[in-house]
């Protein structure tokens, strides 16, 4: 079953990680995509052709999620070549993990700028066309350490508790206007993220993971497809949590 047939879908951080997996995935399920790199190279042309292999229409952009200017100019270019955008999924994000005793004011101004602030340029952004549609559903990435906090993680943690904060109050404005809005708290997921962590690290994450595994980015992707559904509409406000039962 398509889940998305017809819907136009905007994909942020789509060249590789869970933002890849989320726009094959839409493009399975029918969605026509405008995905977005930090710039236009080889794997969001691959991914383009990937995707449009499933009979979708694709199109693609580079910008820089955290910078106001290229962002608005890249949400006007995709309602010039989509007309309409049903489905907004805020996913780039990084970490720049230090210990708060070491970490620099560049290391927290850069996650809460490219993680946080990149949220509130594109919803600004994208809500024109959705209010235009007077409907929407709006897909935020944070964090179970958004959640619960992690050391050594202290600006990706506010970037990810913001996003929240953001998430939920965006589902009360604009909820009258039929834009839903909710966000997805991954776990721990194997992607090039979670790959330059240390070895105990990992095992240490995995050993507490009740469902006994990483997860990847379909489990990711699947509940962004149902959040971006009409299945799911009378949720918004919520974050759905993708960890396998990670405790918090
Ligand atoms: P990833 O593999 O590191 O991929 C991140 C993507 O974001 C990359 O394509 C990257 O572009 C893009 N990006 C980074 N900064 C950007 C900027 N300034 N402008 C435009 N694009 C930018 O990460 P991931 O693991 O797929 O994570 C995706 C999302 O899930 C993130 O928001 C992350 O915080 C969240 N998450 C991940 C995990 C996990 O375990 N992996 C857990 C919880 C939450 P380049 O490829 O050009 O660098």
């Amino acid at each position: 079953m398509k889940l998305l047939e017809g819907k136009n879908a905007v994909v942020t951080g789509a060249a590789r990680g869970i933002g890849r997996v989320i726009a094959l995935t839409f493009a399975k399920h029918g969605a026509n995509l405008a995905i977005l790199g930090r710039s236009v190279d080889d794997r969001l042309l691959s991914l383009k052709a990937e995707c449009e292999a499933f009979g979708v229409k694709v199109f693609v952009y580079g910008a820089d999620v955290s910078n106001m200017q290229q962002t608005t100019a890249f949400a006007d270019a995709v309602v010039k070549d989509m007309t309409e955008v049903d489905i907004l999924v805020n996913n780039a994000g990084i970490t720049r993990d230090n210990l708060l005793m070491r970490m620099s004011e560049e290391q927290w101004d850069e996650v809460i700028m490219v993680n946080l602030k990149s949220v509130f340029n594109l919803t600004k952004a994208f809500q024109r066309p959705m209010l235009k549609k007077k409907a929407g559903s709006i897909i935020n990435l944070t964090s179970v350490v958004g959640v619960a906090g992690n050391a050594g993680q202290t600006n990706y943690a506010a970037s990810k508790a913001g996003i929240i904060g953001f998430t939920k109050s965006v589902a009360k404005e604009l909820g009258s206007r039929n834009i839903r809005c909710n966000a997805v708290a991954p776990g721990f997921i194997e992607t090039d993220m979670t790959h330059g962590l240390p070895e105990d690290v990992k095992q240490e994450w995995l050993k507490n993971i009740p469902l006994k595994r990483a997860g990847t980015g379909e489990d990711v992707a699947n509940a962004c497809v149902f959040l971006g559904s009409d299945m799911s509409g009378y949720i918004s406000g919520d974050v759905l949590m993708v960890s396998g039962a990670m405790p918090l």
